[in-house]
């Protein structure tokens, strides 16, 4: 049948990669997607077996390191929250872009990232920082946690900032 894929996915992660001590639900979605995408994962809309996402997500980390695994979790998580209310300031986007020069293989990394979060689920103390946030860069709200808003012809409004008010996260 055209398109259908029947071929096996098998990636250069190679078996004995991920140490033993290695557990991926030790991690937040973001540091899933952030190691992940540091990783050799190949940027195609195939994800592979969970094995090889969790063999993936700790060659990202151990490239990385578990420090910088975090930090660029953190901003990649306040550019998406930003993004999503369409107010990412240029200096914010050009710091993301930098981080993440392939847009579309960090969308792939974030589908990877939900094979992940099914078959490996979340320890309590990654869940309680997953929804950690920064921006990297001036946030419109200027720390104010409210963003003002001119529209010509509605006048001035003010928006909830979704990283710095964003349900008490911060
Ligand atoms: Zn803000």
């Amino acid at each position: 049948m055209p398109g259908t894929v029947v071929e096996r996915v098998t990636g250069p992660v190679a078996a004995g990669v991920v140490p033993a001590v290695f557990d991926a639900a030790g991690l937040t979605s973001s540091e899933r997607t952030v190691a992940l995408y540091a990783s050799d994962m190949p940027t195609r809309r195939r994800y592979g077996t969970k094995e090889q996402v969790r063999a993936w997500i700790a060659q990202g980390v151990e490239r990385l390191g578990h420090e910088e695994v975090a930090r660029r979790a953190v901003f990649c998580y306040g550019h998406r929250l930003l993004e999503l209310s369409n107010l990412v300031p240029a200096a914010v986007r050009a710091a993301h872009e930098a981080r993440f020069p392939d847009a579309f293989r960090l969308d792939v990394a974030a589908q990877a990232t939900a094979t992940s979060i099914c078959f490996d689920g979340m320890h309590e103390a990654a869940r309680k920082r997953n929804g950690a946030a920064r921006v990297d860069g001036p946030c419109p709200c200027r720390g104010t946690g409210s963003i003002r808003l001119w529209v010509y012809g509605d006048g001035m409004f003010s928006l909830v900032c979704p990283v710095h008010n964003g349900g008490g996260r911060a």
